[in-house]
């Protein structure tokens, strides 16, 4: 079964973010818990925490197809030392954050190594920092999403996610969401069912399914290779119906989160509609 979804709003607080991915007819949905453009935030009140539960059991939406997703200006794979250990403490903060609201799920980009280290070091890095918040949290898993590769970003290749889970103590902890559109932007074509197949099986070589715990589903504003990160809706953009089509028809995308981050919040509930119709 599938269980689609998209990233909802917060505003008012935490606990409307179950309301808002019912008010689009989801089975599953993202948010952040906090502002994801500023470093510190309120801790959650207790309200906050129970107004939260409340709500997503009335949607009857499940825990485990809820995907926080972390504050933007964390940067697990950071060259400097005194910054990396800035983005662990505020990684720590979103991974408790969770545990709190009783997720599992916690949807991060790798991060960049700033022209200052190799790929490699960062990847190293980023392991390191997951090892550091498993050590002071106990089940929430850590989600790694590819990305398009756009400057200095660490985490477009499969090579890297794979590099990263290699380093984690915990594997049990440890997933990946593939992103669509960061997938083909990073240059894995999806545009035919051939490209898709070549596409996944690389994925299952490189990393496998079995870490396969959540995806982004968005068409791409940019072509192929292009590693510039702009969304598009679902057929819409450079990777066209057929690639969607194919993930609404395969197993292997069967019971995780399945999250649109497509640019008009508008036409979610008709995106949502539109992709079961597949
Ligand atoms: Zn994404
Ligand atoms: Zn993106």
């Amino acid at each position: 079964m599938k269980f689609i979804g998209a990233h909802v709003s917060v505003a008012g607080g935490v606990a409307n973010a179950p309301l808002n991915a019912q008010k689009i007819g989801a089975k599953a949905f993202a948010l952040f818990t906090k502002n994801q453009r500023q470093w510190s935030a309120k801790s959650l009140s207790k309200e906050d925490i129970l107004a939260f539960k409340t709500n997503l059991e009335k949607t009857g939406i499940l825990s485990k197809y809820v995907l926080p997703h972390d504050s933007y200006l964390i940067n697990l794979g950071h060259p400097e030392a005194e910054k990396l250990e800035k983005s662990r403490s505020a990684f720590l903060d979103e991974m408790q954050r969770c545990e709190q609201l009783g997720l599992q799920l916690l949807n991060f980009h790798p991060g960049s190594h700033l022209g200052k280290i190799s790929e490699k070091e960062s990847l190293k890095k980023v392991a390191e920092s997951i090892n550091f918040v498993f050590s002071q949290t106990k089940n929430v898993m850590a989600v790694i999403e590819n990305t398009a590769g756009q400057g200095n970003n660490i985490g477009f290749r499969f090579e890297h996610l794979a590099e990263i889970i290699v380093n984690v103590n915990d594997k049990s902890r440890v997933g990946v969401c593939l992103d669509t559109c960061h997938t083909f932007a990073s240059g894995y074509d999806l545009r035919t069912e051939e490209a898709c197949v070549k596409t996944f099986i690389e994925f299952e070589k490189i990393v496998g399914f079995e870490y396969l715990k959540a995806m982004h589903i968005n068409d791409s504003k940019k072509e192929l290779g292009s590693r510039v990160d702009r969304h598009e809706s679902i057929g819409k953009g450079f990777i066209g119906l057929d690639a969607f089509k194919l993930l609404m028809n395969d197993s292997r995308f069967d019971n995780i989160p399945l999250i649109l981050e497509t640019p008009n919040s508008e036409s979610w509930a008709t995106e949502i509609q539109m992709l079961y119709g597949l």
